[in-house]
């Protein structure tokens, strides 16, 4: 089977990578490039879009900001999954909120901003601080602002609107800040049978907004049915095929959705270790129509992002447990370079795991390992 993925960056590979033994070929589609190419060697296709198209028995994408046009084009084919709405839902904050509304999956307080007046109602409705975002682009925290004070107004005012006047299908929201306990996530699986897999709810910490640290086998049963039952309303609502995720923030118990992305998701990377049938595998299995993996735990996991970086100590791979992940791109600060996943027979083994990966990742470049593997012990 050929499977074209729209996007070509570490998603399509991770897929490319487990779908080989599944005998499903798979090649990418680079939208800024507009190249068809090998998501794990590089190589080129003389295929253009519409060929690429004609020559793959199904279409998946690793990103929600595909063009419209590309869009439409996978869509006609009637071979993409998970298809053009949920990808729209995932790249769109507006149209994301009246899905999670029309779902009756709680999320965080909003208002959409399309002019002045809506920002002083948002102000006055939802209270100070506000995470302001562009509904149309963004990710890893790009496209936001913090209002803190109301002296701040008129200033973030100004860069909102350059960004609303640029195209007019520009919209913006502000939400109210959550104050949460943690911020966690679900991954699962969706077949078009309608058959669902959801994986153990991952605890996440982001750093400037870029996901850092993710850890598996922790949730209690509790959180874990109050995210599968917001997984089950969503992928149903989105009629969905392949693996989708959604990230929380818990309150006092309580999840609040802060936002869906319709792919395979940084903080599902520990299931290449720590579950049965990882992430990417089941994506590429739904899509392709092959019955869905299981989601199990097998051990508690983390994954530790490498950002900014082409290289680590030779330790953190010889440390019991560990493997590491590249994703074969030029260094920039900041960057998604790659990422560490370990695994261990208990939660406490796996502290002691990541005390002895913290004395050799430093704390600035990879914050949270020293306070996680002490919470642990
Ligand atoms: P990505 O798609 O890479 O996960 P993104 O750019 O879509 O990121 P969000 O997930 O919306 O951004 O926000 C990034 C982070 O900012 C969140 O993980 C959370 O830590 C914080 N954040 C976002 N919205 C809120 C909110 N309403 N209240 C409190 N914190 C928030
Ligand atoms: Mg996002
Ligand atoms: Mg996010």
């Amino acid at each position: 089977m050929q499977m074209l993925v729209l996007g070509a960056g570490q998603l399509a590979r991770m897929m490319a990578l487990v779908a080989t033994p599944l005998d499903i070929h798979i090649r990418a589609y680079d939208v800024n490039s507009e190249q068809v190419l090998h998501p794990v060697t590089g190589e080129r296709y003389e295929q253009n879009l519409t060929q690429a198209i004609e020559a793959s028995d199904r279409i998946t994408a690793e990103f929600e900001h595909v063009p419209a046009d590309v869009l439409a084009l996978c869509e006609q084919s009637g071979k993409f999954f998970p298809g053009r709405k949920a990808i729209e839902c995932g790249g769109d904050r507006a149209k994301e909120k009246a899905l999670l509304d029309g779902a009756g999956v709680p999320s965080a307080p909003y208002v959409l901003v399309t002019e002045h007046r809506h920002l002083e109602q948002a102000i006055s409705d939802l209270g100070l601080p506000l995470v302001i975002k562009t509904c149309q682009a963004g990710y890893d925290g790009k496209g936001q602002w913090r209002l803190k004070s109301t002296d701040q107004a008129d200033d973030i005012w100004q860069e909102m609107k350059a960004f609303l006047d640029k195209d007019a299908t520009h919209s913006i929201i502000c939400e109210k800040m959550i104050p949460f306990d943690r911020e966690v996530s679900v991954i699962g699986a969706r077949d078009a049978q309608g058959n669902v897999k959801v994986y153990p709810v991952t605890e996440n910490e982001h750093t400037n907004g870029v996901l850092t640290l993710s850890v598996a086998g922790i949730v209690n049963k509790n959180i874990q049915a109050q995210a599968v039952d917001a997984y089950n309303k969503v992928a149903k609502a989105l009629d969905y095929v392949g693996v989708l995720a959604i990230e929380f923030f818990e309150v006092e118990g309580e999840l609040l959705v802060n936002e869906i992305a319709p792919r395979v998701h940084n903080s599902g990377h520990w299931t290449q270790q720590g579950a049965f049938c990882c992430q990417f595998e089941n994506h590429v299995r739904a899509v392709a129509g092959l019955p869905l993996g299981s989601t199990d735990l097998m051990q508690p996991s983390a994954m530790i992002n490498v950002l900014g970086q082409d290289a680590i100590p030779q330790q953190v791979l010889a440390t019991p447990g560990v493997r590491s992940h590249w994703y074969g791109k030029t260094v920039k600060p900041g960057r998604k370079m790659g990422h560490i996943n370990v695994s261990a027979n208990s939660l406490y083994e796996l502290g002691e795991r990541l005390s002895e990966l913290q004395a050799h990742l430093s704390e600035q470049d990879y914050p949270g390992i020293k306070a996680r593997a002490q919470q642990l012990k």
